[in-house]
C-alpha cells in the first residue's frame, strides 16, 4: 500500500438490492498501467465510476494516495475519465477542445497555449490546432480527447472502453501508441475493457472480474500461463474445459484416460476442471495418441490452423500449424505440463 496511488478496501455495491461488487480489494500503484478485464455486467464500469467518484460504496474505502476520499466529488479528485462516447464540443476547435478544462480554471493564456500544444505534438496532431472536430477521423477524435483529459496533468487516467468504437487496425496501432504514451508521460491508468486482446497488450496489471468479484490480479504472463480458475483460463485464452477426477496427487482421469499431471495438491477422488489451452495439444496419426478423434471442421487462421475434434462427446478446439482434413481420425498428445488441474468452478 506504500506506493499505491488508488486503494479500493472491501467495496461493496448494491444497485436495487442485487450485489454488482462483491468485497473488492484492489491496490494500484503509481504509474502503472492496470486494466480491469471480464465480461459484460461483471462490474468494471462500477468499479471505475467509484473510483472517478461517480458512484458512492455502499460498504468499503477508496483511498488516493493514502488519504480516504469516499466523500471527496469527482471535481476535487485528482483524476479524469476518458470514455467510450468522447463526447467532444463539436463548436469547437480542437485546440478549444483541449483547453476547454484550462480555461475554467482561468489559467494564463501563454501557459494554456503552452500546455495545449505540448499536448497535440504528444498526440502527432501538431497542425491540427485549427481543424474543426468533425473534420477528424475516430482515431484522431480520441486522441483529442484523450490529450483533453490529460492536458491538466491529473494523477490518475479512468478510461472505459476508450477504443471500443475505433476499428480493429485502428484500435490495434491506439493501443501500442496510449501504451508508449503512458510510459512517456508517467502517469496511472485503470482501463477498461472487455477485450482480453487488448488487456495482454497493453497492461502491467490484468484484474479479472465475473460478477462483481476479482478472479485473479497478475501481470498478462502470469495470468495467461498460471490462470487460477477455470474461468480465467477460458476467459483470457478459450480453453478446453473438463471434468476430470484424480487418482492419485498426480494421476488424473478426464474422458475415459488416465494422465500423468503435475502434483498441486488434489487428492484422491477429487473432482477437478481440467483445462487444456488448444495449443498445447499436438496432432498425431491415428492409433498414435492418447486420445483419438475425428475432426469436425478446420479453419486456417494465417500462423495456425484452428481446429474443432471430436473425443468421444467432448469438442476439443485446437490451434497447430499442423492441420489434418475434416473427417479425418487422429490422434492427440498432451504433456503433463499440458493439464492444468484447477478447483471445480460451477
Ligand atoms: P459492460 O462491459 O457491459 O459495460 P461492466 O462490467 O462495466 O459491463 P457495470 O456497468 O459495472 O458492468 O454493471 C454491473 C452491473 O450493475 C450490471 O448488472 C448493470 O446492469 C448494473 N448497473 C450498473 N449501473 C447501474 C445503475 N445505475 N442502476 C442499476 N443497475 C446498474
Amino acid at each position: 500500500m506504500d506506493n499505491a496511488i488508488i486503494q479500493l478496501n472491501n467495496i461493496t455495491k448494491k444497485f436495487d438490492g442485487e450485489i454488482v461488487l462483491d468485497d473488492i480489494n484492489l491496490s494500484v500503484k503509481k504509474n502503472e498501467f492496470v486494466t480491469l478485464l471480464g465480461p459484460s455486467g461483471c462490474g468494471k464500469t462500477t468499479t471505475l465510476r467509484i473510483i472517478g467518484g461517480f458512484e458512492t460504496p455502499d460498504e468499503g474505502e477508496v483511498y488516493f494516495d493514502g488519504n480516504l476520499i469516499n466523500d471527496v466529488p469527482p471535481f476535487k479528485r485528482q483524476l479524469n475519465t476518458v470514455f467510450q462516447k468522447y463526447a467532444l464540443f463539436p463548436h469547437m476547435n480542437v485546440f478549444e477542445n483541449i483547453a476547454f478544462g484550462l480555461r475554467i480554471n482561468k489559467m494564463d493564456e501563454k501557459l494554456i497555449t503552452n500546455k495545449v500544444e505540448k499536448m497535440l505534438e504528444l498526440f502527432n496532431l501538431k497542425n491540427y490546432g485549427k481543424r474543426r472536430i468533425d473534420q477528424l477521423s475516430g482515431g484522431q477524435q480520441q486522441r483529442i480527447a484523450i490529450a483533453r483529459a490529460l492536458v491538466n496533468e491529473p494523477k490518475v487516467l479512468l478510461l472505459d472502453e476508450p477504443l471500443g468504437a475505433l476499428d480493429l487496425k485502428l484500435r490495434k496501432e491506439m493501443q501500442h501508441e496510449l501504451k508508449a504514451m503512458q510510459k512517456q508521460i508517467g502517469i496511472t491508468f485503470i482501463y477498461v475493457t472487455h477485450d482480453q486482446e487488448e488487456a495482454l497488450t497493453m497492461s502491467d496489471t490484468i484484474v479479472v472480474m465475473n460478477d462483481g468479484i476479482i478472479q485473479q490480479m497478475g501481470t498478462p504472463i502470469d495470468i495467461y500461463n498460471e490462470p487460477e480458475n477455470a474461468f480465467v483460463a477460458d476467459f483470457i485464452g478459450e480453453s478446453n474445459i473438463l471434468n476430470g477426477v484424480m487418482h492419485d496427487d498426480y494421476l488424473v482421469e478426464f474422458l475415459g484416460k488416465k494422465f500423468d499431471c503435475v502434483d498441486i495438491g488434489f487428492g484422491r477422488g477429487e473432482e477437478v476442471d481440467v483445462v487444456i489451452r488448444p495449443e498445447d495439444l499436438d496432432l498425431t496419426p491415428k492409433g498414435e495418441g492418447k486420445l483419438e478423434g475425428v475432426v469436425k471442421s478446420v479453419t486456417f487462421k494465417g500462423v495456425h490452423y484452428e481446429m474443432d475434434i471430436m473425443v468421444n462427446d467432448y469438442e476439443f478446439l485446437v490451434h497447430s500449424t499442423d492441420m489434418a482434413p475434416v473427417g479425418e481420425t487422429v490422434g492427440l498428445t498432451l504433456t503433463p505440463d499440458d493439464i492444468h488441474i484447477m478447483e471445480k468452478g460451477d
